[in-house]
């Protein structure tokens, strides 16, 4: 049974609209909390994620620009919250080499100017932020840690690595109960459709149904970490349960080449994706090879986290969820 609303704990999602906001509002929602989320315009096409998981109307909505220290400060006042998530971001590699400066402003100075609100307000908050294996760079050979060097090669990735170390350096010399959590590529049906994951899912349907000959792609030697969403936010949460602050690492272990997750994909609608894949450079990044593996000790034995879905499954769930999809669509359209 939930407590009666006057004794819930108060979550703060910034940038609830994404795929893990979604799922971490639900998540905090099935515990007892009262979560408000913030979106830039919380407008309703912007409520897709919420809506499809049931839980809009029970999520409080409020604009918020990260861009606006005082505002954020005003919000912390006025909700209270025990914690904050900051999952806002700029959040696509291909879109920061366009636009480096905006993905900046929302990865890191957001970042300041959140522990900036949260160091000044009354009673502090816990806060999570969202970091990314892209801090490590490509062509490790050993695994990583949280303390492992950070070698960034692409604007998302320099971003993510600054506000990695502005978390650390408020820890550390203001007392804030403030963590990293270093996510690794994770997918789920809310991942919007220009990233790669969901652009094979999608094309793999269409090809089975006809719709579709061929599917360009970049290179698929690349490798990558690939988890399943839902499992990442209990992650999240475990990490503001701790008795003290730090940093963890969010992945399954498993690093697999974009290849694999092609073949599976193909494979679970009967096709050989050789039949069907293009190579395509307009799709090739520079310096994009393979991530780091991640070394998860740490994190299965402090948070008693480990994943449980992984690569291939995470490919077959995407392209049953699209499936489903279409095969609704033509319904309404018959
Ligand atoms: P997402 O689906 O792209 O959602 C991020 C949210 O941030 C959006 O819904 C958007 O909300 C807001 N946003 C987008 N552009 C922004 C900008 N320029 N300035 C401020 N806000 C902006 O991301 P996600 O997959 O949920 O990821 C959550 C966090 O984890 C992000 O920080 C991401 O970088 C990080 N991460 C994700 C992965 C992954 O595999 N998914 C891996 C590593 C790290 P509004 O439009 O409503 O404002």
């Amino acid at each position: 049974m939930k407590p009666p609303a006057a004794h819930r704990r108060t979550a703060l999602i910034c940038g609830v609209t994404g795929q893990d906001g979604c799922y971490l509002a639900a998540h905090l929602l099935a515990h007892g909390y009262r979560v408000i989320g913030t979106s830039r315009q919380p407008d309703p096409q912007r409520l897709a994620g919420l809506r499809r998981l049931g839980i809009a109307e029970q999520v409080h909505l409020t604009p918020l620009d990260l861009a606006d220290q005082s505002a954020i400060a005003a919000m912390l006042t006025r909700y209270e919250p025990q914690l904050v998530f900051h999952l806002a971001a700029q959040s696509s590699v291909a879109r920061s080499l366009e636009r480096p400066a905006e993905t900046f402003e929302s990865i890191a100075t957001a970042t300041r100017h959140l522990l900036e609100a949260v160091r000044t307000t009354a009673s502090p908050p816990r806060l999570f932020v969202a970091g990314s294996s892209e801090m490590f760079g490509t062509g490790r050979t050993e695994a990583v840690t949280p303390s492992s060097r950070l070698a960034p090669q692409n604007p998302y990735g320099m971003a993510k690595a600054t506000a990695f170390e502005i978390v650390r350096e408020y820890r550390q010399r203001h007392g804030l109960f403030a963590c990293t959590g270093i996510l690794f590529n994770h997918e789920s049906p809310l991942r919007p459709q220009p990233y790669v994951t969901q652009k094979i899912a999608h094309g793999v349907c269409r090809i089975a149904a006809g719709q579709q000959q061929k599917l360009h792609l970049g290179d698929l030697s690349i490798e990558r970490d690939w988890g399943w969403a839902p499992e990442y936010v209990v992650a999240m949460e475990r990490m503001l349960s701790q008795d003290t602050p730090d940093d963890f690492l969010i992945a399954t272990g498993q690093s697999q080449r974009l290849e694999t997750f092609v073949a599976e994909a193909f494979r679970s609608v009967s096709l050989d994706w050789r039949q069907h894949v293009v190579r395509d450079e307009r799709f090739v990044r520079p310096h994009d090879g393979g991530h780091p593996v991640a070394a998860l000790e740490k994190t299965a034995s402090t948070l008693g986290w480990n994943a449980t879905v992984f690569m291939p499954e995470v490919a077959r769930r995407l392209v049953a969820t699209q499936q489903a999809q279409l095969a609704a669509g033509r319904q309404r359209a018959a």
